[in-house]
């Protein structure tokens, strides 16, 4: 599809949400004028004009909505777009009666009102407010006299199936659509509540929670087969990452988020994907190791900070080989009394501590 000068995906000007619209719009009114050109031709066919002229007049409606989104009057098109099918659907309720069930497309056109995203409650309740009384009138009218047309039973009975099944259809998609925005969005929410900005693995709130599931599943598991103690394990390292303040001080803070950066690259390829990764606190990180042994956990701890004193950070663009070490403090859950994480915590901190104090670049776990 052609984007016209104001609505341009590469416009930086535009909004992602404008740009949908226009897309979503712009197909929909494509979708308006081949239904009526269908029903215009349905009309012509079974000899009633009159319809057949409304739809005329509805395709020309919804080609001149497509010339104003391209010109950017995507508002102006979509009331345009409201005002045509509510106005139609009622005339041709007053010309063939009830059972056509034209009148179906208020629902339809309440919903789309309703659920979109740029008008106001109170116009969203206007609106609304006079479709519904536009329709009454119809009732009362259709009730007090007699239709604009006598067609003949047989086809308004088909004309009110076939608008039954349009209608179905446009209600189905607009929910579908609705449902689809909510759940895109409902997990961006959830993924950025979870997990860090600067380095993608998941946050301080999100581990804490975490852990205590995973506490409770091994106690669970322990109860019931106490012979599989050695395989459920569970350990965890802190890893602070050794006089960072000094790389923040001498090369910025934006060279210190990258070296942060790199740093959980490193971390993310030493460790299982069953194991997480959390960014506890500034530049400091916990690793919970998962169905584990207490060896494996050590050695992988043991590999990183290996791993991490001999890598060559990028510090700028001078400084290619920049070198950092972190020190690691390991603990096991079965070394502690309480089923607590604040427990598990606090040894690992403890012992990271002790490797800080011991001249750092360690891994203290006993
Ligand atoms: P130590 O070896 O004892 O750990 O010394 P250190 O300098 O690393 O000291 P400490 O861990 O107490 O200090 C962490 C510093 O990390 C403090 C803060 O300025 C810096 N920092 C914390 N979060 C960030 C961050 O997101 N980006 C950057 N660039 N720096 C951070
Ligand atoms: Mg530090
Ligand atoms: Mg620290």
């Amino acid at each position: 599809m052609d984007f016209p000068k104001i609505i341009n995906p590469y416009n930086n000007n535009i909004s992602k949400n404008d740009l949908r619209f226009y897309l979503f719009s712009s197909h929909l009114y494509i979708l308006c004028i081949v239904i009526h050109v269908a029903l215009l031709m349905l009309f012509f066919f079974i000899e009633i004009y009159l319809m057949a002229i409304f739809n005329i007049f509805s395709c020309v409606i919804f080609t001149l909505n497509l010339i104003l989104n391209k010109k950017g009057f995507l508002n102006l098109a979509y009331h345009f777009a409201i005002i045509e099918i509510t106005l139609h659907a009622a005339l041709a309720t007053l010309c063939l009666g009830w059972e056509s069930n034209f009148s179906f497309y208020s629902v339809a056109i309440c919903s789309v009102i309703m659920f979109s995203t740029f008008l106001k409650l109170h116009i969203k309740i206007i609106e609304v407010a006079l479709t519904s009384s536009l329709y009454l009138f119809v009732f009362g009218y259709i009730l007090n006299n007699s239709t604009l047309y006598d067609a003949n039973d047989l086809a308004v009975q088909i004309i009110g199936f076939i608008n039954i099944i349009v209608i179905i259809s446009l209600l189905t998609s607009i929910f579908y659509k609705f449902y689809l925005e909510t759940y895109i969005l409902n997990k961006k929410l959830k993924s950025a509540a979870e997990t860090d900005s600067l380095t993608g693995v998941y946050n301080r709130s999100f581990f804490n929670e975490y852990v205590e599931i995973e506490i409770k599943r091994l106690l669970n598991e322990l109860n019931y087969n106490t012979q599989a103690k050695q395989q459920v394990n569970l350990g965890i390292a802190i890893i602070d990452i050794d006089n960072f303040k000094k790389i923040n001080d001498t090369y910025g803070h934006l060279t210190g988020d990258n070296v942060i950066v790199q740093v959980v690259e490193i971390i993310r390829k030493s460790v299982f994907s069953r194991d997480l990764i959390c960014r506890y606190g500034g530049e400091e990180f916990v690793i919970l190791f998962n169905r584990t042994s207490n060896d494996g956990a050590i050695n992988t701890a043991e590999r990183i900070r290996k791993e991490i004193e001999k890598h060559k950070f990028i510090f700028n663009d001078t400084v290619k080989n920049g070198k950092i070490t972190i020190s690691i403090g390991f603990a096991s859950f079965d070394e502690i009394k309480s089923d607590s994480i604040e427990s598990l915590l606090n040894l690992a901190d403890t012992r990271l501590y002790k490797a800080k104090s011991s001249g750092k670049n360690l891994l203290i776990y006993n």
